[in-house]
């Protein structure tokens, strides 16, 4: 399967990073490279945990899902570099051109020692259907989609201010 990066919405790219996964910038690379963004509204999350993607065709309805392989993430963990994020050694500084030396051998491997690819065929996602309901939050005043907003007799709540119906920080806190 080899197709164009993404102009419009003709493919779709499901990651399945989370925020408070290492390598999360992996998202990054795949709006770069696949052209499908969350703007365009193509880049779906699907919060798994794991460092993968699958991107599908929408049009042929083929897809790729691609995973880092286990035993090269293993390896780069323990380098020193990318170990000492994980637990910080005082004082600890990579020598001088390591980390990009290091950079230039993996680009250098082949993607098969990289990446594990599992191609699917009639793979069907939706995307997703707008929502055009609002309403104006009573605590903020500011649009909420409906369906995420917390109804309380006539009032309607945005999720910041559910709850504790305070909302904050305001325009002087939180800095
Ligand atoms: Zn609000």
């Amino acid at each position: 399967m080899a197709v164009p990066r993404s102009a419009d919405k003709d493919l779709t790219a499901i990651v399945e990073v989370v925020p408070e996964q290492f390598f999360h910038c992996f998202g990054d690379g795949i709006q770069w490279i696949t052209g499908c963004t969350l703007g365009k509204n193509n880049l779906q999350l699907q919060p798994l945990g794991k460092f993968a993607v699958t991107v599908i065709e929408m049009n042929s309805q083929e897809g790729v899902r691609i995973s880092f392989r286990a035993e090269f993430l293993e390896d780069f963990l323990q380098w020193s570099a990318v170990a000492d994020k994980a637990h910080p050694q005082p004082g600890y500084l990579p020598r001088p051109g390591e980390v990009s030396m290091r950079i230039q051998k993996i680009l250098e491997r082949p993607l098969s020692e990289l990446f594990s690819p599992r191609h699917f065929v009639g793979y069907s996602v939706s995307a997703p259907v707008m929502d055009w309901t609002h309403v104006r939050c009573t605590g903020c005043g500011e649009l909420v989609i409906g369906r995420y907003a917390h109804h309380l007799g006539k009032e309607a709540w945005c999720p910041f201010g559910w709850g504790h119906r305070v909302h904050g920080p305001g325009p002087d806190e939180g800095r």
